[in-house]
């Protein structure tokens, strides 16, 4: 056997042993991989759902938003979406551990509602860096967490045929909260502005921007982070090396190709989601 790494190994173990497998997709998947043939190419891997876990995001948005909304005189809010951050502020600045918005990531949100409505299958998450499979394990909803770099290995030396197929994901909704990988993403998608006024609410990326701005003691109160600079375009277990800009640049025009693509209905959502709880301590 090559040299895999054990995620590498157990994805193909769960592959090859023909378990039902669902893929569940970051959305800064783009600045690795082609939007038009990745869908096929999964599907031809071995996948029977490729979902993005756009949905999850959506879930996570409403959440904070209502929380926000029934607790507005709390003295802040921290988005907790990043693992990184949640161990950074609670290591660093354990006295404001308490203002991290307690729900889950996007990912652990969507690994539940396909559990609840494909309760046999097991779930692959593909990932833009390594503490994910961190957070996976720690929720034990989720069986393999495998980079970008991970996966583009795999399929080099695997070498699958894609299927035919259509290269849009596997839906529950036809959600699009894609923006969330780019630093401010959560701020834009939540609306932010609408709750909070503009000098209430900063939106940064970066381990040490991050530190340095708690640090300062500040008056904001609503605190949208993110630990890789740019967001989640700057991973650890991205492949690509090129410059933030282009990959800004990969995931802005996927937004806008992908909104041409409106499919399915956009009522509906509580039938997938009903009885599942996204709520979490930190
Ligand atoms: S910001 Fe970085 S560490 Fe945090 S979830 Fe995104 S890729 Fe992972």
């Amino acid at each position: 056997m090559r040299n895999y790494s054990l995620d590498q190994i157990l994805l193909l173990e769960l592959l090859a042993f023909k378990e039902d497998v669902s893929l569940l997709v970051a959305p800064s998947f783009v600045v690795d991989f082609d939007y038009k043939t990745f869908v096929p190419l999964m599907k031809g891997i071995g996948f029977d759902h490729v979902f993005e876990i756009t949905f999850g995001a959506k879930v996570v948005t409403q959440s904070y938003q209502k929380y926000i909304v029934e607790n507005k005189d709390q003295e802040k809010f921290i988005s907790s979406t990043c693992p990184m951050c949640v161990n950074l502020i609670s290591a660093r600045f354990p006295s404001e551990k308490k203002f991290l918005l307690p729900f889950d990531s996007p990912m652990i949100a969507m690994a539940k509602i396909v559990k609840k409505n494909f309760p046999k299958e097991k779930i692959v998450f593909l990932s833009p860096c390594t503490a994910k499979k961190f957070e996976a394990k720690d929720s034990g909803l989720i069986d393999c967490v495998i980079t970008f770099k991970e996966l583009k290995q795999l399929i080099e030396n695997v070498n699958p045929k894609p299927i035919e197929c259509s290269h849009l994901f596997d839906k529950f909704y036809n959600d699009f909260t894609k923006i969330y990988p780019l630093s401010g993403g959560l701020s834009k998608t939540m609306n932010v502005k609408k709750i909070f006024a503009q000098n209430q609410t900063i939106s940064i990326e970066g381990q040490k921007s991050i530190v340095k701005l708690f640090e300062s003691n500040p008056k904001q109160k609503f605190f949208d982070i993110l630990y890789c600079n740019g967001g989640c375009i700057g991973g650890n277990g991205i492949n690509i090396k090129t410059p933030t800009f282009f990959k800004k640049h990969s995931v802005k025009s996927y937004i806008k190709n992908a909104k041409k693509e409106k499919i399915g209905e956009r009522m509906g959502l509580n039938k997938y989601t009903k009885g599942i709880n996204f709520s979490k301590k930190f």
